[in-house]
C-alpha cells in the first residue's frame, strides 16, 4: 500500500548508539525522544538497542503505548502536563517536565494519593519564549514546590530552537549550570539533572561550547533523521537514510504551466502564482497536504521538482526526469516535520521491512 514510509531501523539503532557514545564520553546522558514517529514500539526499540536508556515523549498516548510495548525503561512527559491528564501522566509515567507550580502540586497530590514519587525537572526559559520560568523568578519557584510529597525534583532543564528559533550558546547553556549551583546553595540539595536541550544542542557539544555540567540531552531527530533542523544541517557523522517516504504515481501528461481561466482560492484559501515555463510533464501522486506537510519532502531523484499540493494530490514537475509512468513509485526524503506529519496519518503505511540484525 502507498503512500509508505520504509524505517530503517539498522540505521537509527546506529545513529542512537553513535549519540549515546559521543555524549557519553562527555558525561551527559541521552533521553531518547520518541514523538516523532508517534512511538511505533520497533522504532523506539531500535533507539533502545543503541543504547539509550531513557525516554521522553509528548503525548501520553505515545506513552502508553510505549508501556504496553512492555519497554521498561524511565519514560518523562517532555511536554509540560495539562492539569486533566494528572492521574494517567502519575500512573504512565515516571517523570515530566514542568513550568507551573500549581500544575506540579497536582502531580503531588496524585503522586503522594497513590504512593509514588514523580521525578520533576524545572523548565527554565532562557530566551526561545516557548516552556519555562523565566531565570529570575527560578528560586522562588523552587522555594514552592521542594517540599511537596511526592515530588523529587531532580533537576533543571531548557528548551531551545523550537518557537523562537534561540540557537543553544555557551553562554546560555552556562546560565543553566549557574542557576542549578544557586539552588544548591540555597536550598542544601543537590540537582541530579541538568537537562540542556535537544538535537540542536549536540553541535555545540561536539564544538566543545556546552558548559561543563549540563549532563543529559533530549534527542529525536538527529537520531531519527540524522538532521538538525535548528542549525540547518545534516549531522556529518550520523546516517541520514533512515527513512524513504514512496509514494504512487496516479497521472502523468503534458500540460501548460500557467493554469487556463480565472484564478481564484486554491482549496487551502491562497491566491497561487505561476510562472510560465510552457508545456511541461508532470506527474501526479496519491498524498497530499491531508498526509503530509509537503514542504518537507526532497524528490530523492535529481530532476525532480514538486509543484504544491491539494488535500489527496501532490503535484512533481518530471519533464527533466525521463521516463516516468503511471504506477511508478517515486521517493522522497522528508525533514522533521513531514515526518512527523506523516507519521500520525493513518493513510499513510508505516514498513519496518529491515529486520534488525
Ligand atoms: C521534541 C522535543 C525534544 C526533542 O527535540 P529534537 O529536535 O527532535 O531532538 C526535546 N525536548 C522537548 C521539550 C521537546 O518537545
Amino acid at each position: 500500500m502507498y503512500p509508505k514510509i520504509e524505517v530503517h531501523l539498522d540505521h537509527i539503532r546506529e545513529n542512537a548508539g553513535i549519540v549515546v557514545k559521543l555524549c557519553g564520553e562527555k558525561g551527559i546522558e541521552v533521553m531518547g525522544v520518541t514523538k516523532g514517529v508517534c512511538a511505533i514500539p520497533d522504532i523506539v526499540k531500535a533507539m533502545l538497542d543503541g543504547g539509550v536508556k531513557k525516554l521522553g515523549d509528548s503525548r501520553l498516548l505515545n506513552i502508553s503505548a510505549i508501556r504496553e510495548a512492555g519497554f521498561n525503561v524511565p519514560i518523562y512527559l517532555i511536554r509540560i502536563p495539562m492539569i486533566s491528564e494528572i492521574p494517567e501522566l502519575v500512573d504512565l509515567a515516571d517523570g515530566s517536565l514542568n513550568s507551573e507550580v500549581s500544575v506540579i502540586k497536582a502531580i503531588s497530590e496524585e503522586a503522594n494519593a497513590r504512593g509514588k514519587t514523580h521525578r520533576v525537572i524545572l523548565m527554565v526559559d532562557v530566551g526561545d519564549l516557548r516552556e519555562g520560568v523565566m531565570p529570575e523568578d527560578v528560586l522562588d519557584t523552587v522555594g514552592e514546590i521542594i517540599d511537596l510529597p511526592g515530588i523529587e525534583l531532580e533537576g533543571i532543564g531548557t528548551n531551545m530552537g523550537c518557537y523562537g528559533g534561540v540557537l543553544p550558546t555557551y553562554e546560555n547553556t552556562k546560565l543553566l549550570v549557574e542557576i542549578t549551583d544557586e539552588i544548591e546553595k540555597v536550598y542544601g540539595i543537590k540537582m541530579n539533572t541538568i537537562s540542556g536541550g535537544s538535537t540542536a544542542t549536540l553541535k555545540l557539544m561536539s564544538e566543545d561550547s556546552l558548559a561543563r555540567g549540563v549532563n543529559q540531552l533530549r534527542i529525536g531527530e538527529g537520531i531519527l533523521l540524522g538532521t538538525d533542523s535548528t542549525n540547518d544541517e545534516a549531522i556529518a557523522y550520523l546516517s541520514q537514510d533512515t527513512m524513504v517516504l514512496k509514494t504512487e504515481v496516479i497521472e502523468v501528461k503534458v500540460k501548460p504551466s500557467v493554469p487556463i481561466g480565472k484564478i481564484g482560492k486554491d482549496s487551502f484559501g491562497n491566491v497561487p502564482v505561476f510562472k510560465d515555463r510552457g508545456l511541461r510533464k508532470r506527474a501526479i501522486v496519491a498524498l497530499g497536504k491531508q498526509d503530509c506537510r509537503i514542504e518537507g519532502l526532497i524528490p530523492k531523484q535529481e530532476g525532480i521538482e514538486i509543484l504544491g499540493a491539494s488535500s489527496d494530490h501532490m503535484l512533481l514537475d518530471v519533464t527533466e526526469t525521463g521516463d516516468v509512468k503511471v504506477g511508478d513509485i517515486i521517493d522522497f526524503s522528508m525533514s522533521y516535520s513531514a515526518m512527523l506529519s506523516l507519521m500520525t496519518s493513518k493513510y499513510v503505511e508505516v514498513s519496518l521491512d529491515r529486520p534488525q540484525v
